[in-house]
């Protein structure tokens, strides 16, 4: 407001051009005064609207969505982003699914990117809430990892930062957008591709887990290269003449007893791993078609490619074999993560004046009876926050995540927040149960604080950004190259090539299944005050082995 006033005042006196200048250095000082108060009003205004939390946080998780297919959350968040001003870009790279929400004030400078991943997992549907293995579908898809619980705290952060600037006359863009088919790493390196990132000053990541914490440097886990392989043969009668036919599945078959042998000369820390998608119809036809999809990950760029560079081999030699051919293609790709020291100081200042959310006694209570229910120790929820991360000199393996390629696109940090039970690890039926309990809901309240704060610092603060670009610049690739025991300082090169297009029909068969399915579970929030309450499952629910209360399964027809 006093800067208003002064710019005001100033106006009959110097040309416009003097007018921005001094109502510039006039918002600096003014910004920097109120710097803890704006965070304490954005911290405020997310706590305030804890209740729109919750229902972003259950609304996703009902909507269960997995990769390329995130249309019912992306009207929903979408949909709250534009009603709030932002401005609402779809479509990007090609993904129908994928989204950019932008929001500017004043001179719109400096850009801070808020991002977390919303995508589901295939065949892991599972009632939430409840203390038994059981899915809401048979087959369906489920939020295994708990990638919604995010989406709550991602978009409330960015309502509060809007309304904190607003009304505070901070300049700078709110930046906005989902990790789509991050399960399959097939989202963010085409984000980068499309140039979304071209004006970014920093991204802030977020991920669920059981932790409110960040790190910078080198993290644990890998990247990789996610590529499908297809085989091509010729079809015969399996029993009449099977000299005549070349199978795709006996390619396919070689191929992984090849890349079998072979991992006795791949690093330790490389995961290798794969799934047939597609490997024929019935055994008297010879398959003259089959599918293998692989990760190749590992803990540097260079050695992704080198354990890439051993399947095309082993592919080329059971084709060979077979007399098949077989193409290869790129449908996801992530680089190894490297996450920005000033930033993470920055994002772990506000860990610790936010602290971890405080869980009730029902919340403790359900925690343990998960751990109990898959055989882990019950130490319930966190209660004390980790320091802040320091990197890892020799990861061992592990997941990856494709913020990778936006870490090593822009200043970028990933903050780690409490929505999930501590020991449940991810990509399994019991890492949905806590996604729609107030477990989430309150983790990801921690989350939209930690969030709305550190973007506040970025925008009040020219020097913490400065030093982000710095370190961006001039030490990440340096750190890297000694890490990475590269010979030269490391540059982001994209794992896309040149002429690929995102897979986003590679889910399409199920969905079609799914679909209609799923769309009689999706919350309504106009009607329920929690999800758990229109499924009619009671919180917390204590007894072993029981749905609490759960509607029966559905079965899709055959
Ligand atoms: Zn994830």
């Amino acid at each position: 407001m006093q800067v208003m006033r002064a710019g005001s005042r100033l106006l009959g006196l110097v040309t416009a051009a003097t007018l921005v200048t001094v109502a510039t250095s006039f918002a600096v000082s003014a910004q920097s005064a109120d710097r803890n108060a704006l965070k304490k009003a954005a911290a405020a205004y997310v706590d305030a609207n804890a209740k729109l939390v919750q229902q972003i946080v259950d609304s996703t998780f009902s909507f269960q969505e997995i990769g390329y297919h995130e249309t019912e959350t992306q009207k929903y968040l979408t949909g709250i982003l534009r009603k709030h001003g932002f401005e609402i870009q779809n479509n990007i790279a090609g993904m129908p699914t994928a989204w950019l929400a932008t929001w500017s004030h004043g001179s719109g400078k400096p850009t801070v990117s808020l991002n977390n991943d919303e995508d589901g997992l295939p065949g892991l549907s599972q009632w939430p809430g409840v203390l038994k293995e059981d899915p809401m579908i048979v087959g369906g898809p489920g939020q295994a990892e708990g990638h919604n619980s995010g989406l709550g705290g991602m978009v409330v952060a960015a309502l509060a930062l809007k309304e904190v600037m607003s009304k505070n006359n901070v300049s700078g863009t709110i930046q906005v957008w989902p990790g789509i088919a991050e399960e399959i790493v097939g989202g963010k390196a085409w984000y980068v591709r499309a140039g979304v990132f071209k004006d970014v000053d920093a991204v802030l990541s977020t991920h669920v887990g059981s932790a409110l914490k960040t790190e910078y440097g080198r993290t644990a886990g890998t990247g990789l290269i996610s590529v499908v392989y297809t085989f091509n043969g010729k079809s015969v009668h399996a029993a009449g003449a099977p000299w005549e036919g070349k199978s795709a599945l006996a390619s396919v078959e070689m191929m992984d007893v090849g890349i079998n042998f072979m991992r006795q000369f791949f690093r330790p820390s490389s995961r290798t791993h794969n799934v047939l998608p597609f490997t024929g119809n019935q055994p008297n036809i010879v398959p003259h078609l089959a599918t293998n999809w692989y990760y190749f990950r590992e803990v540097t760029p260079e050695w992704i490619l080198s354990d890439y560079a051993a399947g095309n081999r082993a592919a080329q030699a059971a084709a060979d074999m077979f007399g098949t051919t077989f193409t290869h293609k790129v449908v996801g790709s992530a680089w190894p993560s490297w996450a920005n020291k000033p930033l993470a100081e920055a994002v772990y200042k506000n860990i610790q004046a936010v602290g971890l959310p405080q869980w009730s006694e029902a919340d403790q209570a359900y925690a343990k009876g998960v751990q109990k229910l898959v055989g882990k120790p019950e130490i319930g929820l966190s209660t004390k926050l980790d320091e802040l991360g320091t990197g890892t000199e020799h990861p061992s393996g592990g997941g990856s995540d494709d913020i990778g390629d936006v870490m090593w696109s822009v200043p970028s940090v990933r903050l780690i927040f409490p929505s999930n039970i501590p020991g449940i690890g991810g990509h399994n039926w019991a890492a949905a149960l806590a996604g729609a309990t107030p477990i989430a809901h309150k983790g990801s309240v921690a989350e939209g604080k930690v969030l709305a704060m550190t973007a506040l610092d970025l925008y009040l603060d020219p020097e913490l950004v400065a030093q982000a670009k710095k370190y961006f610049d001039e030490e990440q690739p340096k750190l890297a190259e000694k890490a990475y025991g590269a010979d030269k300082p490391v540059v982001y090169a994209s794992f896309l090539p040149a002429d690929a297009a995102p897979e986003i029909h590679i889910n399409d068969a199920s969905m079609k299944v799914m679909r209609p399915l799923m769309q009689k579970f999706y919350y309504n929030p106009a009607k329920y005050g929690s999800y758990l309450e229109q499924l009619g499952i009671r919180y917390p629910c204590l007894t072993q082995g029981s749905t609490c209360g759960a509607p029966a399964s559905l079965t899709p027809e055959a």
